[in-house]
């Protein structure tokens, strides 16, 4: 038997009432996207593939994750591009300036290759999700829940939890309003308001609810949206897996939080 067939029969005995089975893949676009990349959304192709061939209904989602931070430049991008670092992707210029933004102009060069393979999928651009408000509800259950998010996060980690860190752990990343950077502490969040201070000067108040420049951290992110769009099947590196990985992480994290 096939690889993808034996995980699609798996999917069905573990979830047997599913009318559709959500089968999820994603990259951030950091730079041109690669072979490495391929593997990611193939995998997920074929099991999406061999659920069909059993006669489910399937829903192949790909997720541009654009609206995390701008890490370091890349080798051929001009070195003027390091005044970006810590913005979103998808609020930086291109590059070579023939698409509307950085992320942008990787994730249509990806787009166009996979049309070559006639891969269907449906594209989502967390940048546009985020802005929107559709997570907002979820970014405010992080909040209220952060001591138990922080509470997971050090059920992996040796080092002993300090109740001073509890309290002042918040799941969220903020993208200053004045400079669009991510170089922000919160100072309190209330449970409705939240307040932030950024390394360029500004000082924010925010009504979460109605905010758009928030973002769940990788962790907390990456399980909100199993959640939010009913994902069964992922395919991950396996450096995900470590105790400790984003995938141990996230899995107790969507049980215990989401
Ligand atoms: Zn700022």
């Amino acid at each position: 038997m096939h690889w993808a067939e034996r995980i699609a029969r798996e999917l069905i005995e573990k979830y047997p009432d599913r009318e559709t089975y959500v089968c999820a893949s994603g990259i951030s676009p950091s730079g041109a996207v690669h072979i490495g990349n391929f593997r990611e959304i193939i995998t997920t192709y074929f099991v999406v593939k061999a659920l069909e061939r059993l006669g489910k209904k399937t829903r192949f989602i790909f997720s541009w994750d654009d609206f995390d931070r701008f890490r370091k430049v890349p080798k051929g991008i001009d070195r003027s591009y390091e005044q970006y670092i810590g913005m979103p992707y998808s609020e930086i210029p291109d590059p070579y300036g023939c698409h509307g933004s950085y992320a942008e102009h990787y994730e249509k060069g990806f787009e166009a290759s996979l049309d070559a393979f006639g891969i269907e999928v449906e594209m989502i651009y967390q940048s546009k999700e985020y802005k929107s408000g559709r997570y907002n509800e979820y970014i405010k259950h992080a909040l209220d829940c952060r001591c138990e998010i922080y509470d997971v996060l050090m059920d992996f980690k040796t080092q002993e939890p300090s109740q001073e860190e509890r309290k002042a752990y918040y799941p969220v990343t903020v993208y200053c309003e004045q400079c669009g950077k991510d170089l922000t502490v919160i100072r309190d969040y209330d449970g409705c308001v939240l307040s932030y201070g950024c390394a360029c000067g500004y000082e924010g108040v925010v009504t979460v609810l109605e905010a758009s420049h928030m973002k769940l951290v990788w962790k907390v992110d990456w399980p909100m949206r199993w959640m939010v769009e009913d994902v069964v099947f992922e395919p991950g590196g396996r450096d995900h897996s470590d105790v400790g990985g984003s995938y141990m992480v996230s899995k107790e994290v969507v049980k215990r939080i989401f």
